[in-house]
C-alpha cells in the first residue's frame, strides 16, 4: 500500500484529527517530523529520538545523494536498514536545500545543476530525484520543486511555479516502482502571491498524488503572510488527503497551521533553538542559560514526560551549557523535539474533544511568552 489517510474530525475554522496509514504502521495527526538530515540527528542519538515519541522522521534527499549515495541504500535494501529505524522516513526531494544553501546553482526546464557540499557538480532532475529517493525507501517521497525566496516578485515566483507543475508531472511519470509502497506527494509553490498559490494549489491538486504540501513558505514571509497563504492552500487542497506544511515552525506557527487545516510539519527548530540555550514549553520559551536558572532543582518543564525531565534538574543542564559541554544541547534538544510531539498530541486530543476553541486561545495567548525565571 501507498500513504492512506483517514480524517476523524474537523473542528473549529477547519482543525483536522487524522491518521496517516503507511506501510510502517499508523500515524495519528496533526503530526511533527523530527529532522535527521544525513539519516542521523544533530544531538542526539536515534535512541533519544525514539523516546520522544516521533514515529516519521524527515531525511534529506540532498545530502543524502552525497553520502552515502544510492549504492549503499541499494545494498543495504533500504534507510530503514541502514540507520536501525523502524519507524516511517519522509524524504525531502532536494529542491529546497538546492534553493537554500549557499554556493552557485542554475535550474533549467531540464534539473538543477548545483554543487553537493564535497564540491561535485551534479544535475538534480524530477526523475533523478525520484530514483534517489526511492534508493533511500523511504515511505513518503516529495516530487522535485522550484523553491524561491518570499519576497521573491511575481515574474520570478511565476517561473518557479511553473517549473514545480511541469516537474510535478514528470516525477509522477517517474514514479514507477508502486509495487514498494512508497507513496509520493506534491508541492504547491506561489510565494505570497495569492493568485499564485490559488493557480498552484489547483494546479497540483489535480493530480493524482498521495498527499499536498505546501512549500516556498517560512523563507523571508511576515507570519501574517504565512498564515494567509497557508489558509489560502488548504482551502483549495482535497480534504481526503494529507496536507504538509515543509519546514514551519515555530510552536505558535504550528498551531496556526493546524487550526487552519495542516495535518504534517517538519522543522529543525526544537534543535537550533536548544543550541541557543532555548527551551519550548506550554508556558512559554525558557530561557534556559539566564543565571536565574542556576539554583533550579525541578525539571525544564514540570509535568513534562522526556528524558531530560525525568532525569536532570534545570540547574545541572543550565551548567552543562554555561561550560560548553555538548550534554547541555543533547538535553534540550530531546526536551524540545519531545514538546513538538506532545503539542501535535494536545492539539488532537483538542480537535477531537469539544474544546479546541479554548485550547486554541489559550496556546496563541501562551506559546510565544518569553519566560526569564523557572516554572
Ligand atoms: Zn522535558
Amino acid at each position: 500500500m501507498t500513504v492512506g489517510f483517514s480524517v476523524l474530525r474537523v473542528n473549529g475554522r477547519g482543525a483536522r484529527a487524522g491518521v496517516l496509514h503507511t506501510r510502517r504502521g499508523d500515524i495519528p495527526t496533526p503530526v511533527f517530523m523530527p529532522v535527521a538530515t544525513r539519516a542521523s540527528f544533530r544531538h542526539i542519538s536515534l535512541d533519544d529520538a525514539r523516546s520522544t515519541g516521533a514515529k516519521i522522521i524527515l531525511s534529506n534527499t540532498y545530502h543524502l545523494l552525497d553520502a552515502p549515495g544510492a549504492a549503499v541504500f541499494e545494498s543495504f535494501g533500504d534507510i530503514h536498514r541502514f540507520m536501525g529505524w523502524q519507524g516511517a522516513v519522509l524524504t525531502d526531494s532536494g529542491g529546497y536545500q538546492i534553493f537554500s544553501l549557499p554556493g552557485e546553482r542554475s535550474i533549467t526546464s531540464r534539473g538543477a545543476h548545483f554543487r553537493l557540499p564535497s564540491g561535485r557538480r551534479h544535475l538534480l532532475t524530477p526523475e533523478s530525484s525520484i530514483a534517489m529517493q526511492q534508493a533511500i525507501g523511504s515511505e513518503i517521497m516529495m516530487a522535485l520543486d522550484v523553491c524561491v525566496e518570499s519576497t521573491s516578485d511575481e515574474l520570478l515566483t511565476r517561473d518557479a511555479m511553473t517549473t514545480t507543475h511541469a516537474w510535478a508531472v514528470r516525477s509522477l511519470e517517474a514514479h514507477t516502482r508502486k509495487p514498494r509502497g512508497q507513496a509520493l506527494f506534491g508541492i504547491v509553490q506561489g510565494g505570497v502571491h495569492p493568485a499564485l498559490r490559488e493557480q498552484s494549489a489547483a494546479a497540483i491538486s489535480a493530480l493524482p498524488f498521495d498527499g499536498f504540501a505546501i512549500g516556498g513558505l517560512a523563507v523571508g514571509e511576515t507570519r501574517s503572510e504565512r498564515e494567509t497563504m497557508t489558509g489560502l492552500c488548504t482551502a483549495l487542497l482535497p480534504a481526503q488527503k494529507p496536507r504538509y506544511l515543509m519546514g514551519v515552525g515555530t510552536p505558535l506557527d504550528l498551531v496556526e497551521a493546524v487550526h487552519r487545516g495542516v495535518d504534517m510539519f517538519d522543522c529543525i527548530l526544537p534543535t537550533k533553538m536548544a543550541q541557543q540555550g532555548w527551551a519550548y514549553t506550554f508556558s512559554g520559551v525558557l530561557e534556559v542559560m539566564r543565571p536565574a536558572m542556576q539554583h533550579a532543582q525541578g525539571p525544564l518543564e514540570p509535568g513534562c514526560g522526556c528524558l531530560a525531565c525525568q532525569s536532570q534538574p534545570l540547574g545541572y543542564i543550565h551548567h552543562l551549557l554555561r561550560v560548553g559541554n555538548a550534554q547541555g544541547v543533547r538535553w534540550l534538544a530531546i526536551h524540545n523535539i519531545h514538546h513538538s510531539q506532545a503539542l501535535m498530541g494536545r492539539l488532537r486530543a483538542g480537535i477531537l474533544s469539544d474544546d479546541w476553541d479554548c485550547l486554541y486561545g489559550e496556546l496563541r495567548e501562551r506559546l510565544p511568552r518569553r519566560l526569564k525565571a523557572p516554572l
